[in-house]
């Protein structure tokens, strides 16, 4: 069962995944409040106004009847309004939809997070998924967040960093440090995203999820580690152990 973005986020955020935080809205109305609201608890005056739908590829997606991307950068509150309109209620086409796209019904208004400060925000591709010919977990990740992994695969395969987990004994602190460190971090940031590999971890395993795929995971310029997009993919022979999860199906 696939779960839309904002289900992700606050399903991750109660395993102390640390998230782009974020208000589901239906009605440009309702986005305006989501964003006033936004601002209080953050600060942020620039938002993310995000497409809800069960494929990826929004950002550089269309919605046909009115040409806005999936994903929009709204940098006052008046800008909200307008552009919630011509994404709700459209269809998104997406390199992962078809043709037919999308219909989008709801948007996720985001904080931004890519601020300017201390350092550059810089993008990263996180995932856990089972290896089925090993037979346990893999944690990938790679410097090319924002990316496809197929085409990073395809093209820079080096720059794809595997790190399999022992079923016997779980995730080890000296594999989540090898892992953050071979994506360059080091300092504050590198002990954040040790966290975050960690907390993420937890949540896989007690979703019994069959994938999660953080993409990107942002260094922001303050040097916190945050979720900005989360597909979770959670299995369906599981989800009778998980009541609660079953709820978010749409
Ligand atoms: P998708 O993968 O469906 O395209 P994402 O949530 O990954 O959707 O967003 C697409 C891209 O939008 C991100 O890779 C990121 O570069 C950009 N983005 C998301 N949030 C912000 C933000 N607050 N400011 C600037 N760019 C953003
Ligand atoms: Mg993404």
């Amino acid at each position: 069962m696939n779960i839309h973005e904002y289900q992700a986020k606050e399903l991750l955020k109660g395993y102390g995944v640390k998230i782009q935080e974020g208000i589901v809205a239906e009605t440009a109305a309702d986005a305006t409040n989501a964003a006033k609201k936004l601002n209080e608890m953050t600060g942020t005056s620039w938002f993310v106004l995000k497409a809800q739908i069960h494929a990826g590829g929004r950002g550089k997606g269309q919605v046909q009847e009115t040409g806005s991307n999936g994903v929009v950068l709204a940098k006052s509150l008046d800008e909200v309004g307008p552009k919630s309109d011509a994404i709700l209620g459209g269809t998104l086409v997406t390199h992962q939809t078809g043709p037919e796209g999308k219909k989008v019904n709801k948007i996720l208004v985001a904080q931004d997070v890519y601020y300017p400060g201390d350092s550059e925000p810089k993008e990263y591709y996180l995932s856990i998924l089972l290896d089925r010919a090993k037979g346990c977990n893999v944690i990938m990740a790679s410097t090319e967040g924002g990316m496809d992994i197929e085409t990073v695969a395809e093209e820079t395969p080096e720059k794809i960093i595997k790190e399999w987990i022992d079923p016997a004994v779980g995730l080890q602190g000296f594999q989540a440090r090898k892992v953050a460190f071979q994506l360059g971090l080091e300092g504050q940031a590198l002990k954040e995203m040790v966290k975050f590999i960690f907390s993420l971890y937890k949540a896989y395993e007690n979703t019994d999820a069959s994938q999660f795929e953080i993409n990107p995971v942002l260094k922001t310029s303050d040097n916190q580690i945050l979720a900005v997009d989360a597909k979770v993919n959670l299995d369906d022979n599981g989800l009778f152990r998980h009541k609660d999860l079953l709820a978010l199906r749409d």
